[in-house]
């Protein structure tokens, strides 16, 4: 029997009175149905480690969708659930207030103390038909249960139900891991059975500054050539968990150093140069003066400028190649290779006249823009890029196609030409204001036939 040790204190300390008093109730509705109850995994890892987090599944040994229906007899929200894994979600946004009030009696409590739903699990194992498949889903105890999950300080369990309210369940050696900062597989098949989890050792690794066990790291280096056949929207998935790590960069290096990069890709690789850009692309403040947007093709504009000034410095036939591995998304594709076709041009670009750079990085996406600038931080392309972005690109003439068409210039290529023409003049310096604009459009306009 695993050793019983009891954090029932710790639970108390780190949640909100609303989310513990919500837990309590459905561990006692759990009790009287004689289903044993727990929180499980990354919960209560953090909670051991005093860096609690408030998001947590509740794990039930029996029917979680049963559960979950019986609290939506009683109290109302709607549970919708998925019968193959066994998993219910309980939404309760909407009762939130109700159940502050009346059921908790926490008249003081605010609503966001409550989630908006809650999931329930159905302990359950899973089995591998071969490497790398989806696993096929059963119902189990929770031993079981918890022996399918990555790493051993994700496997601790505690249990709310009854007089148990609070015992550590350890089955598989968590609690002395999580002691001595290991980060250990549960059996010698779990990277084969699931590759991407060689990037979750790293990931946590890191973060914790904990080490990959020995054992665990030859295992990695026996099953790393497996990431090849991992698609790539796994990988991507999982690499962009590194991404939004409080600090990815050694966990980059530390992928470098393990190989597994290399083994996702030959052309994928770290290297330190790329350490104060992509903290630049991360974390440090983006230049407000450049008004970038905060998504860009749909996904959070810093991963996006991550990608790039990743994958910017390769050559253009590298990064396309990391692109499709990936399964990266078009806007970057676009944007990576757009950006391959700028960089050789950017040295000739230090000593031209404002408008010859303009029509240069006119069309280029801004995101591109900006990871250049990242990259070149220390040059004076740096200087050219953010003058463009924060100035030269804003600057327009006050004539417009409307104006041309009033003045009676029959619309066609002429428009573009006349119109760059005055945008290029007053780039340049050669006009200063609307009046010598006026004067340099006259000279522009072709004569009319009939003059
Ligand atoms: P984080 O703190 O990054 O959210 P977490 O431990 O909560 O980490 P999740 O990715 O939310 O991790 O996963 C929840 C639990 O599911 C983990 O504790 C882990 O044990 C398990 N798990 C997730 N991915 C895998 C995997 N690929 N193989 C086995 N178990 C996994």
């Amino acid at each position: 029997a695993p050793a019983r040790q009891n954090f029932a204190d710790r639970l108390e300390a780190a949640l909100p009175p609303a989310r513990l008093a919500l837990l309590k109730l459905i561990a006692d509705r759990a009790h009287r149905r004689r289903l044993p109850v727990y929180v499980v995994g990354g919960f209560v890892r953090d909670l051991l480690l005093n860096r609690p987090s408030q998001d947590f599944d509740i794990v039930v040994e029996g029917d979680a969708i049963a559960l979950a229906r019986a609290l939506e007899r009683e109290l109302g929200g709607r549970v919708t659930s998925h019968s193959r894994f066994g998993t219910a979600k309980w939404h309760i946004a909407e009762i939130r207030a109700s159940l502050l009030k009346n059921t908790l009696r926490l008249d003081n409590a605010d609503l966001s103390d409550l989630p908006e739903y809650l999931d329930f699990i159905s302990a359950r194992t899973e089995f591998y038909d071969y490497p790398t498949a989806l696993p096929t889903v059963e119902r189990s105890s929770i031993k079981l249960d918890l022996h399918r999950r990555d790493f051993t300080i994700n496997t601790l369990a505690l249990r709310l139900d009854g007089r148990h309210y609070g015992d550590l369940y350890d089955y598989w050696g968590g609690y002395a891991d999580l002691q001595r900062g290991l980060i250990r597989v549960l059996h010698s098949l779990s990277f084969v059975d699931d590759p991407t989890r060689m990037l979750r050792a790293v990931r946590f690794e890191q973060r914790f500054g904990f080490q990959i066990e020995d054992r665990t790291l030859q295992l990695m280096h026996e099953a790393r050539d497996l990431l090849r056949q991992v698609s790539g929207d796994r990988l991507r998935h999982e690499l962009e968990l590194i991404l939004a790590e409080e600090d990815p960069l050694p966990a980059l290096q530390r992928l470098e150093e393990l190989q597994l990069l290399e083994s996702i890709h030959p052309d994928l690789h770290w290297n330190p140069q790329l350490n104060d850009p992509m903290h630049a692309a991360l974390k440090a403040p983006l230049e407000s003066a450049w008004n970038l947007p905060e998504t860009w093709g749909g996904a959070p504009i810093r991963r996006m400028l991550a990608y790039l000034v990743w994958f910017l410095p390769l050559p253009a036939e590298k990064s396309a190649n990391l692109a499709q591995r990936l399964r990266l998304p078009h806007h970057l594709r676009e944007g990576l290779k757009i950006g391959a076709e700028l960089i050789p041009d950017l040295p000739g670009l230090l000593d031209c006249a404002p408008s010859r750079i303009v029509a240069r990085l006119d069309g280029v996406p801004l995101p591109v823009i900006y990871a250049l600038f990242l990259l070149n931080r220390t040059s004076e392309i740096a200087e050219v890029l953010s003058t463009y972005a924060t100035r030269w690109r804003h600057i327009h003439p006050v004539t417009d196609g409307h104006t041309l068409r009033a003045m009676g210039v029959s619309p066609g290529p002429a428009y573009r030409r006349i119109l760059w023409a005055l945008r290029a003049a007053w780039l340049d310096g050669e006009i200063h204001s609307p009046e010598e604009e006026r004067r340099l459009l006259e000279q522009l306009i072709p004569t009319k036939p009939h003059d």
